[in-house]
């Protein structure tokens, strides 16, 4: 296991997985019934934008740190901007909270938080950030057999998110059958599965698959920075099961800005699709 997320922790895969992440977050809170989240590859939890990993890689400059420098970002982006602001009370962007920090800061008493992280340095800087906190419980278990041993939990409403490293072949398949054995699980769950724009064809193998599983609602989002290139990175997608009410249209206001502010070059770009019971609600691209 080489991969460390301090190198790209708010690059533009970030930016795009944690605005979506706290829009779900906020849609769970909205309601008084408790809520519970498993974050399956948790990561350190906070990252320092001047560790030698971060500014080695500067990859947040090209991501979070050119979304913060606008003056009139649209509003469905603002509570992710107010979620990472969060971290740097002082002002600047020194802090960049990860999905078990943004996911910790939506709790509400009653809620409930489990993180997996296969890395020992990895999770004992993750326990350390989310010490003290009695709704978040940390395993050094595999985040896939997580899915099968953790689910469904008690309070029967919630999120799993998937954000794997792919740095190992076989990385569709093994989130395909996560999603199956999840979803056999907890069929109302929300499932929120990461993955990186450089392998078409392992991609649309994936989404054949969750097509199959059928589930209830479906929404995919892409955002496209660069021109597409054999090994390059050109961008990152989401894949929702059971979308949060409202996602779509959020989505649909933030992907435009975000192809806008954090593209380069001729491939910028943006997808958007939400089905429900198989029936295309939203279809768009720019
Ligand atoms: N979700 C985090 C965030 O948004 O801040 C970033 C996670 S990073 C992309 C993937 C993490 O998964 C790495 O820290 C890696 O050590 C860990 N990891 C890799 N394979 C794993 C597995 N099978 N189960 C649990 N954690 C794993």
């Amino acid at each position: 296991m080489n991969y460390r997320h301090a190198f790209h922790a708010g690059n533009h895969c970030d930016v795009l997985k944690h605005a979506a992440l706290v829009l779900i977050l906020a849609r769970l809170a909205a309601k008084d019934k408790p809520f519970a989240v498993l974050d399956t590859h948790a990561g350190r939890g906070v990252y320092d934008l001047e560790s030698d990993a971060a500014r080695r890689s500067a990859e947040h400059l090209g991501g979070i740190g050119r979304v913060f420098e606008m003056a009139a970002p649209p509003p469905a982006i603002e509570p992710y901007l107010a979620a990472v602001r969060w971290h740097n009370p002082f002002g600047g962007l020194r802090w960049y909270p990860g999905s078990p920090a943004i996911i910790r800061d939506a709790l509400r008493e009653g809620d409930d938080l489990k993180l997996c992280e296969l890395h020992p340095e990895e999770r004992e800087a993750l326990t350390t950030a989310m010490a003290g906190d009695a709704r978040v419980r940390i395993f050094g278990r595999d985040g896939y057999q997580a899915v099968r041993a953790f689910l469904p939990p008690a309070a029967r409403r919630g999120l799993v998110v998937i954000d794997p490293p792919f740095e190992a072949p076989g990385e569709y398949a093994r989130l395909a059958e996560a999603l199956r054995d999840g979803l056999k699980r907890w069929a109302s769950g929300t499932f929120m599965i990461w993955h990186p724009l450089k392998d078409a064809r392992g991609y649309a193998d994936f989404l054949h698959t969750v097509h199959v599983l059928a589930p209830p609602r479906l929404l995919t989002a892409e955002l496209m920075v660069k021109a597409d290139a054999p090994g390059v990175l050109s961008g990152s997608g989401l894949v929702v099961v059971n979308p949060t009410f409202g996602l779509a249209d959020s989505l649909r206001e933030i992907l435009p800005f975000l192809a806008e502010v954090l593209g380069a070059g001729e491939g910028p770009g943006w997808r958007l699709r939400a089905e429900e019971a198989g029936e295309m609600m939203i279809d768009a691209q720019g």
